[in-house]
């Protein structure tokens, strides 16, 4: 019998179409242990351009390079910006956890997947199961981008310094990580 696994078809690997296994930073096992861990995920016209998943031990370690600044204006923001993403999650609980739903529009914006060239997909998970703390949501590149506005130059060194300083890692998993960084969580 096939383990119980309620994560969404659209955050499987691109490459193996199963689950991503192991965090893109230290290489920990995420399936099999109760390990919280991120996926992420960038799309433009249609196509994968990112994926990765990273343990929760390594997305705090990352953010522990962010300034209290930083983390303000996002938290900020996050509360300006909730009504749509509150609608969003209201629907989503009473619909008994039905992930599509949140995957339809930007959680921000509220503008609907069709009409988005670029986006990003993220969420928590706990070995195969959603983990409801942060469930799925999806970010078009105009937020992103509001986002990273409110990152302090020296955030965004910080970060690239912790990302630079990362060893063993493929070049290219550097640069994913560089423009796709989990900071919203
Ligand atoms: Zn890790």
């Amino acid at each position: 019998m096939e383990p119980e696994n309620n994560i969404p078809k659209v955050f499987y690997s691109n490459i193996s179409e199963k689950p991503i296994e192991n965090c893109i930073i230290c290489g920990c096992s995420l399936l099999e242990n109760d390990t919280q861990y991120v996926i992420e995920k960038a799309f433009k016209d249609g196509i994968v351009e990112a994926e990765y998943a990273m343990c929760i031990d390594c997305v705090e370690n990352m953010k522990g390079s962010m300034s209290e600044e930083s983390m303000q204006n996002i938290e900020n923001y996050i509360i300006e910006n909730r009504s749509n993403m509150q609608e969003l999650l209201n629907e989503f609980y009473l619909s008994g956890m039905d992930s599509g739903l949140l995957l339809k529009q930007c959680a921000i914006k509220g503008t609907p997947v069709d009409d988005l060239k670029e986006y990003q997909i993220a969420g928590l998970f706990k070995g195969r199961m959603i983990d409801p703390q942060v469930p799925p949501y999806l970010i078009s590149m105009e937020a992103a981008e509001e986002i990273n506005n409110l990152l302090s130059k020296k955030t965004k060194d910080e970060l690239d310094n912790f990302i630079d300083e990362l060893t063993g890692l493929p070049p290219e998993w550097l640069e994913i990580l560089k423009t796709n960084k989990p900071v919203l969580l």
